[in-house]
């Protein structure tokens, strides 16, 4: 059998720095801001003409989970984590060959004698997710309404309600200002999404939940079902 490899052409810089909590798609949460540097080898010249395009397609590793194999079927939390379908049938990241593939915005492009930079929006990626190849976005060919999504028709619920504490609203200033980022709006985006596993939701629960962000760990509760408090950005 013919086997083929391929190096990386770039590499993601995101907010977000471990798996739990990351959209489950991309422009899902249009706040976060993210950056795709590209190898020294690819100039200015091998993204001529891209900032036309207001979206890109990126084929990527997941590098994160590479090690954890695959199975032939596999529970999607749009299901609720408990009916398993086939490993083809879902955009799972344990899969035979640990490709990914989003769609995201591409706001800027920034070349410089030192690299290039891509400036990108609606990331679902972890940071220093390797980059294999960018596609602009056409859409008289990719975008398809009339398609048909199996188990997943309609976009993830965002009927959370998400509040914030004192201190958890002081953190966001001082957050915003050190990293020039609209945090509490990343936030907000993040959470209505409810990161938790499917089999957690619908149970309330004392627990306090955190997850890495930018350079702090944001930590929150369930005050019930549907509404979160943000507790605090812990650096
Ligand atoms: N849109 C892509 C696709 O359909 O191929 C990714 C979908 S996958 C369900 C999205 C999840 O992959 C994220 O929520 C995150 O948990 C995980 N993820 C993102 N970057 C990753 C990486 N580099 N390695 C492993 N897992 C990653």
């Amino acid at each position: 059998m013919q086997t083929f490899s391929f190096n990386p052409i770039g590499t993601i810089s995101s907010c977000y720095k471990e798996k739990f909590g990351i959209p489950r798609q991309p422009n899902l949460v249009q706040s976060a801001e993210a950056q795709l540097y590209l190898n020294q080898e690819f100039s200015e010249e091998s993204v001529r003409g891209l900032d036309g395009f207001s979206h890109v397609w990126l084929s990527f590793i997941f590098h994160a989970t590479q090690a954890q194999g695959w199975k032939p079927m596999v529970r999607p939390p749009r299901l609720g984590g408990n009916k398993k379908v086939g490993v083809f049938a879902t955009r799972s990241t344990f899969r035979p060959n640990p490709l990914g593939l989003s769609v995201v915005e591409l706001e800027n492009i920034e070349a410089s004698p030192t690299g290039v930079i891509l400036h990108l929006r609606g990331c679902d990626l972890l940071d220093q997710t390797p980059i294999v190849d960018i596609k602009p976005y056409l859409s008289y060919a990719d975008a398809l309404p009339q398609a048909q999504s199996g188990f997943a028709e309609l976009a993830p619920k965002t009927d959370i309600q998400v509040e914030f504490s004192d201190q958890a609203k002081s953190d966001c200033q001082r957050a915003k200002i050190r990293l020039s980022a609209d945090i509490e709006t990343v936030i907000q985006q993040i959470l209505v999404l409810d990161p938790r596993p499917s089999y957690k939701q619908g149970k309330e629960t004392e627990r306090i939940y955190a997850m890495k962000l930018y350079d702090f760990d944001l930590k929150w509760v369930y005050l019930d079902n549907n509404k979160i408090k943000v507790l605090a950005l812990v650096l």
